[in-house]
């Protein structure tokens, strides 16, 4: 048996478990692994039982060591034949799929893609599933025809975020790059747009602002920390509705050090930045990978242990044995996969509380549109948390709004203060988008949270990452993959 061949049978299992096997080519590729007995094409209790077979062998990592004992090593290159000759294929009830990933990462957000990435550089097989029909999560790029884009999720990268930038290298994204230019944010009091100095109270400010120098964020919360710093009046009025725009929830209660972190700059990138395309351009690039197999609209149900490996089942009935799993999803879904498998990760997980934020999205012609030229609006009170606009990346044709709310609002609702607030009617929408997502909402004892999470998955071949380990940043899902990544490959060398 030769390498060419061994690696052809490797991708061959590869292929199978990002598609499910037509029972006419799991009969075919029964009969030639397995040496004969191929059920009948119309006989599905045969089929599957003929597909465990096959997944045993997968599962016990034989198919590799097994194959090589065939005396006819040609009727391998028949099995990989006919697997790339199958267009389009059938998922017979009771069928089983099978792999031979290495790990499961559960969630294509920016957490679970960046994992996937360094996973993949270091050689494994991944596989990811997302609920969704595109990946991305919280970042969410719409594109109309017309070629206008927008961002109706995260809009922002700096030349802080160290490990990010590390990804865009290694991917070539560097020359796709599309500086932000410069606009500013204001506020919206009473259906007017203001700056923010004008509605500060100085006097508070000035006698308060020193303590910028003594104050430690450690241990105090976003309020604690942030209302010595400006004072109370301004806290109340101004600050507190301006730094619930960063997590779309007041942030009161957050730990103060998850907000607004000091990190070094890297000038040869843009101080604030997105790609050519938006920020979609590398969630597109991220799972472009030979190692990597991306699968999307289906929602993970349940994990389980099996043997020496996980088995991951998904709401259209795909199961996928994998050695390792990853999960990339918000915490109130992780606490309830891992309720069976690890329960004290899941009683961890189920502590952090979340905010559901619905964003809408209008796409207008410019000339329709009075509203100023703006980065972004931020509401004293209202029934937005902000206004994210395109307007950094200017376009001669259109502009993009989006616009972030307090859940509980019908698109009627949203649609009509998005007309009020830019003053252009809704006739006048060219394209409307939405989406619902949701963001971690940390509370004082985060870090024991986590801690007491790290303590149950470890050594247990489960790893977690997200937006809800230091910061919600990018960066710190980024830094938080980089790191579980890692200990994963630390525990594989080990085994
Ligand atoms: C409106 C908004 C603006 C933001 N702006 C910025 C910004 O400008 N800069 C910045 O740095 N950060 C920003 N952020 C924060 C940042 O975008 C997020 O914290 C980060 O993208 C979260 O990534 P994630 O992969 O951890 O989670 P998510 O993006 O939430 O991804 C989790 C994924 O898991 C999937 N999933 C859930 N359940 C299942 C299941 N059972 N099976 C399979 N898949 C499942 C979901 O569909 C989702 O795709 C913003 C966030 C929001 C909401």
């Amino acid at each position: 048996m030769n390498r060419h061949a061994l690696g052809r049978i490797r991708r061959l299992s590869v292929k199978e478990s990002r598609q499910c096997l037509s029972d006419r080519i799991l009969g075919r590729v029964s009969e030639q692994v397995l040496g004969g007995n191929a059920p009948a094409a119309n006989d599905a209790g045969t089929v599957a039982k003929e597909g465990s077979r096959i997944r045993r062998c997968y599962q016990r990592r034989r198919l590799l060591t097994f194959l090589p004992r065939l005396r006819h090593g040609r009727r391998i290159y028949t099995i990989a034949g006919l697997l790339h000759q199958q267009q389009s294929w059938t998922i017979p009830i009771g069928i089983i799929v099978t792999s031979d990933f290495d790990i499961a990462v559960l969630g294509a957000g920016i957490s679970g893609l960046s994992f996937a990435h360094q996973a993949a550089r270091a050689g494994l097989q991944c596989l990811i599933l997302e609920r969704a029909s595109e990946p991305g999560g919280c970042i969410n790029t719409v594109r109309i025809p017309d070629g206008f884009w927008f961002e109706l999720g995260a809009h922002t990268l700096y030349n802080s975020y160290g490990s990010l930038l590390d990804i865009i290298l290694a991917l070539g994204l560097k020359d796709r790059v599309q500086k932000r230019s410069k606009a500013p944010y204001r506020l919206w009091v009473d259906g007017k747009v203001r700056s923010v100095p004008s509605q500060l109270a100085m006097g508070e400010l000035f006698v308060s602002a020193w303590r910028a120098f003594t104050e430690q964020k450690a241990g105090r919360t976003v309020e604690e920390y942030y209302r010595r710093l400006v004072g109370r009046g301004n806290w109340q009025r101004v600050f507190g509705p301006l730094l619930a725009a960063v997590p779309s929830q007041r942030a009161d209660t957050f730990p103060a050090e998850m907000l607004f972190k000091r990190r070094p700059r890297h000038k040869d990138f843009p101080r604030t930045f997105t790609f050519k395309g938006g920020l979609g351009s590398l969630v597109e690039r991220l799972p472009r990978h030979d190692h990597i197999t991306l699968r999307t609209n289906v929602e993970v149900q349940a994990i389980a242990r099996e043997g020496g490996l996980f088995a991951v089942q998904t709401t259209d009935s795909g199961r996928a044995l994998v050695r390792k799993v990853v999960l990339a999803l918000p915490p109130s879904a992780g606490a309830r996969l891992l309720a069976q498998v690890a329960p004290e990760a899941s009683a961890a997980l189920g502590k952090v509380g979340f905010a559901e934020v619905t964003s809408t999205g209008i796409v207008v012609k410019k000339r329709d549109c009075r509203f100023p030229r703006l980065a972004g609006l931020v509401p004293l009170d209202d029934k937005f948390f902000s206004v994210v606009t395109r307007d950094v990346v200017e376009d001669e044709r259109f502009r993009g709004l989006a616009f972030h709310f307090r859940a509980g609002l019908s698109l009627d609702d949203r649609l009509d203060r998005i007309a009020a607030v830019t003053g252009t009617p809704r006739a006048s929408f060219v394209h409307v988008a939405e989406h619902a997502t949701s963001l971690p909402s940390p509370n004082r004892g985060h870090a024991e949270i986590v801690s007491a999470l790290d303590a149950a998955i470890a050594y247990q071949g489960i790893y977690v990452t997200g937006n809800f380990f230091s910061g919600l940043a990018i960066e710190d899902c980024a830094l938080r993959s980089r790191a579980e990544c890692d200990r994963l490959l630390r525990d594989l060398h080990r085994e």
